[in-house]
């Protein structure tokens, strides 16, 4: 069968560029990962250059069409968000925007182009996202061939057929991060929204600065970038439509906004701010060889969290006591097939290794919610996502359903074990008989390889819950009996005991690890491991805020870990302290039960602090 030959693109100004006047524009975010970047805008919304033109057999026809019908509403629903947030634009902006997003919304309706997207599928047998570029092609080619003198104003309408198409196609492509190759070397990259899994495929070598319209402060993107150590903000309502491709930006993580086209003004700022960034980071550099140590001579472990093994240079700089949580998601990310022991063996062996003699928390599987796998969601359509993933199968749950993953995993830590010190951390556990399960796994693991005469240790390595539901929380006198430690996930716990989702910019503003909610159910599980005489640490991102560490000492947790580019700030921060005095204040904030108030008392603590480090 014939296809259209696809018309050689107009080169002409993408709407949005002609839609606006270009002058200098502030839009703030939430600071996610600190740094200053200054260099040119990148904005993904193009589709790939290489997106593929696929065939499809008579009997994929209904299903590429539904594909297409599934894109389309995907694509009406993000340009009614946008719509919602049109009001964060300024008034002109909001006045030639808002026509342009209704257009938008009705060539999703039952279009001509939707029309003729679904005719080639069911005649020229070709995948939706094949018939939706050839449609849309075939649609400007004909606008732009009509006899009309306002030739710029047929131009635009060409133009807004390929832009809807574009974003149709992402959405059908649901890849649109897969090829960055030809980001130029020190861009700024905008974009709607950024999975963990396209956060970890970018080259912070390359990457000055990225800014997204969706994200919260601990999702998993905003750990990944924080990791990587790009300076990154995130929920920058209104970006997408204003950032310009090629235009000049400043971008701030460490204050969170980005300004598009800034003055000589602006600039100025962000060099002296550049610079300062640097001299402060050569400062606390130089504690990378003290102890973290109160002022009273309480010891403090300060350990690292690793998402990609890149961080391992930054974790021995940071002067990190050994590695607290190593996620091992990237292993699963942008693959298609699972990673067998041996890959898990290959993966940890040099981190332990590189670590020894300090310890190595190894945490299997954590998968769910944001953290999207191809390779795990292959393997299990009946179960992917489910109806609300956050709840579902995610985490042990998965796990102990698909044993075959925690061998593996369980198999390979114990094959490592001997090269260094490890520990295992189980994910988004809720219920004491979960540990069972998974120890019973465990230990049938160590008898297979030691049958198999595998040198693994004697003792077996501990075996470690992560708390990070509000059941395990409050029943976390139970799960230590089958623990061997905990780790507090204040991330998760945040979000689960508020209702919050961690990555959604919608409820950023409700996302709060001080709702005293939160921070009672800390103080249960921390109590409840310190009477067993069990080590508990936190590793949620609220262990990496030097102004909350002073709180978590005064809870009575003595070991934090977190981002390696954490650690100095943090130690700085116990070493200004005393144990007492976050005693003491502990107790004050914890008998508040005002959000609040709570604030306006860990705020007002840390400006002391800072006072006290500063001196
Ligand atoms: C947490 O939930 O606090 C945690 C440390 O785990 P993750 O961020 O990987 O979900
Ligand atoms: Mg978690």
């Amino acid at each position: 069968m014939k296809t259209e030959p696809r018309a050689e693109p107009a080169r002409a100004e993408p709407p949005k560029r002609a839609a606006r006047k270009l002058k200098e524009q502030m839009v703030r975010g939430i600071a996610v990962a600190p740094g200053i970047a200054i260099g040119p805008i990148f904005d993904t919304t193009e589709v790939p250059a290489d997106a593929p033109r696929r065939r499809i057999t008579e009997d994929q026809a209904e299903a590429e069409r539904q594909r297409l019908g599934e894109a389309a509403a995907l694509s009406r629903k993000q340009l009614g968000k946008l719509k919602m947030r049109l009001s964060v634009l300024p008034e002109e902006a909001q006045e030639e925007l808002a026509p342009l997003l209704d257009a938008y919304v009705l060539m999703l309706g039952n279009s001509r182009l939707l029309r003729g997207a679904r005719r080639r599928i069911a005649e020229e047998l070709v995948a939706a996202e094949t018939a939706v570029l050839d449609e849309s092609e075939g649609i400007a080619a004909v606008i732009l061939a009509a006899k009309d003198d306002d030739k710029a104003g047929l131009l635009r309408r060409a133009q807004e057929v390929r832009e809807i198409a574009r974003r149709l196609t992402r959405n059908l492509l649901a890849t649109p991060f897969r090829s960055l190759k030809d980001v130029p070397a020190g861009a700024i990259l905008v974009a709607d929204e950024l999975t963990p899994a396209d956060a970890a495929l970018l080259d912070p070598s390359r990457i000055a600065g990225v800014a997204t319209e969706e994200g919260g402060a601990d999702g998993h993107t905003a750990i990944m970038l924080r990791a990587l150590g790009i300076p990154s903000v995130v929920a920058c309502h209104g970006l997408a439509e204003s950032a310009l491709r090629g235009d000049q930006a400043v971008l701030d993580g460490t204050q969170g906004f980005i300004v598009l086209r800034p003055g000589p003004a602006a600039l100025e700022r962000a060099k002296e701010g550049l610079a300062a960034f640097a001299k402060e980071r050569a400062k606390l550099g130089k504690l990378r060889r003290l102890p973290a140590e109160t002022t009273d001579g309480e010891q403090v472990e300060l350990q690292a969290n690793l998402e990609i093994p890149a961080e391992l240079p930054l974790i021995a700089q940071a002067g990190a006591q050994g590695i607290g949580l190593l996620r091992t998601e990237f292993l699963f990310m942008n693959r298609e097939d699972l990673p067998d022991e041996e890959a898990h063996l290959a993966a940890y062996g040099p981190i332990v290794e590189a670590m020894a003699p300090d310890e190595v928390t190894i945490r299997v599987l954590d998968w769910g919610g944001e953290k999207d796998m191809e390779a795990l969601a292959n393997g299990m359509e009946p179960t992917h996502g489910g109806p609300n993933p956050a709840l579902g199968l995610r985490g042990l749950r998965l796990l102990l359903k698909r044993p075959e993953l925690l061998e593996a995993q369980f198999a390979a830590i114990l094959r490592v074990a001997e090269r260094g010190k490890v520990r295992i951390l189980l994910p988004l556990v809720t219920t004491p008989n979960e540990v069972k399960q998974a120890r019973d796994i465990y230990e049938r693991v160590a008898r297979r390889l030691r049958r198999k005469g595998e040198k693994i240790p004697e003792k077996l390595p501990p075996l470690g819950v992560m708390i990070e539901t509000p059941g395990a929380a409050l029943a976390a006198d139970a799960i230590a009996l089958e623990a061997d430690f905990f780790a507090i996930g204040t991330n998760d716990l945040a979000m689960y005991t508020l209702a919050v989702d961690r990555g959604d910019a919608e409820v950023a503003h409700l996302y709060d690890p001080l709702h005293p909610a939160v921070l009672r159910l800390v103080q249960f599980a921390t109590e409840a491991a310190l009477r067993m005489r069990m080590p508990v640490s936190v590793c949620g991102e609220m262990a990496g805020n030097p102004r909350l560490v002073p709180l978590l000492l005064g809870l009575g947790i003595r070991c934090l870990s977190m981002n390696a580019s954490a650690i100095p700030r943090v130690k700085q921060a116990v070493r200004a302290l005393d144990i007492d005095d976050c005693a003491r204040f502990a107790r004050r904030v914890m008998e508040q039960s005002d959000p609040a108030r709570i604030q306006e008392l860990v705020m007002g603590f840390a400006n002391g602090l800072a006072e006290k480090v500063k001196g």
